[in-house]
């Protein structure tokens, strides 16, 4: 049992130190650990009662097992991210930043189910209701039936959910702003934080409503960050996007009850959040065809082709040590990729400053992005403009080998669908041989089947920097 001295807590992971430091061990963030009373941890009833544990029934693996219900919100992009809607019971942590629309999102989606003539309560610990009401009118939302409240203690907001009609919904905004008497830390610590969770996810398990907590990602490690109740809810998603761009991404990073790499996009408009129901064309328009150094990525997100635009600009450095700077993709695979174009192709970047950016402020997560990255940084490096209605897609070995990436069909119909004419892709052959993936019949555009990342390279090396000029003058 915990020692009834005081702990260091990690407010950003609940990481617990014996003495306090500057940075944290378990996570690396700085200036993260505060003081907290571990005597105060708020236990379930049972555990302080001492009482004996009652046996309980054992059931077999086989058996009539049936889907969850689900309420579906009619919000498409939040119910394809969510698995299919909200499942009764289940508890979901929305992280993101401050600022980025997880307000508006919840309001929408808690109007939404109300207007459909489900109970949903939506209690905000971070404005006054009036605040609540003037953006829901903002959004055109005020005449929903949806129930506010302006509350932060939990053991209130509990005994007013449980009186009259069993809710469908209840929004929690923000988790961080929660307190329980049973906990003696201020609020926003770690050990009020995970208690106010407990409660009301023992709250959602007994009454069988699906309750959401909204929590704010801190960089500044202020307020305990929503990591430390991660592991506790069913489902975690992250609301993501920026400043500089008017849509937001909504990710499922944990799902108890449905997949965890479907994406919902929406656009932030003056009338609240609205839906995107094909993000290539967003993500695609303002494309700047003449240019050396861009190619289009046919991705996938989930079970939906995302086709993005991805460009590099490489320059001599002045710098000993080149820059290599990223926004959308992960570092270390550009580095990989920058090597294996030096050890495979001989093309010697390390005199060179490398910028790569993923076009709208996207993000992407998969190595199939590898091929197109290659491109973008050759056409950059060679001045050579790639065809404008060429798409990429494929995975590199450091063998310098093209290796295929699974739904190729899929990115296909989509690159065909969005007017695109050629694709450049890996021999998917080897992989229908070895009897993987079977794309039946044709594909529904010419493809430019490469072998390795030489092959690549000699296609674009072909194209010459006049000769690329010459295409875009006659286009
Ligand atoms: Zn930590």
């Amino acid at each position: 049992m915990a020692k009834k001295t005081a702990s260091f807590i990690c407010q950003a992971c609940g990481a617990v130190h014996s003495r306090w430091q500057g940075k944290c061990d378990a996570c690396g963030a700085w200036n993260s650990i505060a003081e907290e009373s571990p005597a105060a941890v708020a236990l379930p009833a049972a555990h302080r009662s001492g009482r004996k544990g009652r046996p309980i029934e054992l059931q077999s693996l086989a058996g009539s097992n049936e889907s969850p219900p689900r309420t579906q919100t009619r919000i498409e992009e939040f119910d394809r991210v969510t698995g299919g809607g909200i499942v009764p019971g289940s508890v979901l942590l929305i992280g993101g930043d401050p600022g980025i629309g997880k307000s508006t999102l919840l309001i929408q989606v808690s109007a939404t189910l109300a207007r459909a003539g489900h109970r949903v309560i939506y209690v905000s610990g971070e404005e006054a209701v009036e605040q609540v009401r003037l953006r829901a009118e903002r959004l055109g939302l005020a005449n929903a039936p949806v129930e506010l409240a302006a509350e932060t203690n939990v053991e209130d907001i509990a005994a007013t959910l449980s009186q009259g009609r069993t809710p469908v919904l209840v929004v929690i905004d923000s988790i961080q702003t929660m307190w329980t008497d049973s906990a003696e830390s201020a609020p926003g610590t770690v050990t009020q934080v995970r208690s106010s969770a407990q409660i009301l996810i023992r709250y959602a398990k007994q009454a069988g409503a699906a309750v959401i907590l909204v929590g704010h990602v801190t960089k500044d490690g202020q307020i305990a960050g929503p990591r430390v109740v991660e592991h506790m809810v069913d489902a975690v998603l992250s609301f993501e996007g920026d400043g500089a761009h008017q849509f937001r991404i909504l990710r499922a990073q944990k799902n108890r009850f449905g997949p965890t790499d479907e994406i919902g996009v929406f656009e932030m408009t003056g009338l609240g959040l609205s839906e995107v129901p094909n993000p290539s064309e967003l993500f695609l328009s303002n494309r700047d065809r003449g240019a050396p150094g861009t190619a289009v990525y046919a991705g996938m997100e989930g079970t939906r082709p995302v086709l993005v635009e991805i460009q590099a600009l490489v320059v001599p450095t002045s710098l000993g040590t080149p820059r290599r700077a990223v926004v959308g993709w992960d570092p270390s695979r550009l580095s990989m990729v920058l090597a294996v174009l030096e050890a495979r192709c001989g093309i010697k970047l390390g005199g060179h400053d490398v910028h790569l950016n993923v076009a709208g402020g996207f993000r992407i997560s998969e190595p199939a992005a590898d091929l197109a990255v290659a491109a973008a940084l050759v056409s950059s490096l060679s001045g050579a403009v790639l065809p404008g209605d060429n798409v990429y897609f494929g995975e590199i070995s450091l063998t310098g080998a093209a290796r295929p990436v699974p739904h190729g069909p899929a990115r296909l119909k989509e690159a065909a669908k969005l007017g695109f004419a050629r694709a450049v892709v890996p021999d998917a052959k080897a992989k229908e041989r070895g009897g993987k993936e079977r794309d039946g019949g044709a594909p529904p555009i010419p493809l430019d089947v490469i072998g390795s990342l030489a092959d690549l390279v000699a296609g674009i090396a072909a194209r010459g920097p006049r000769r690329a000029t010459r295409a875009v003058e006659e286009a």
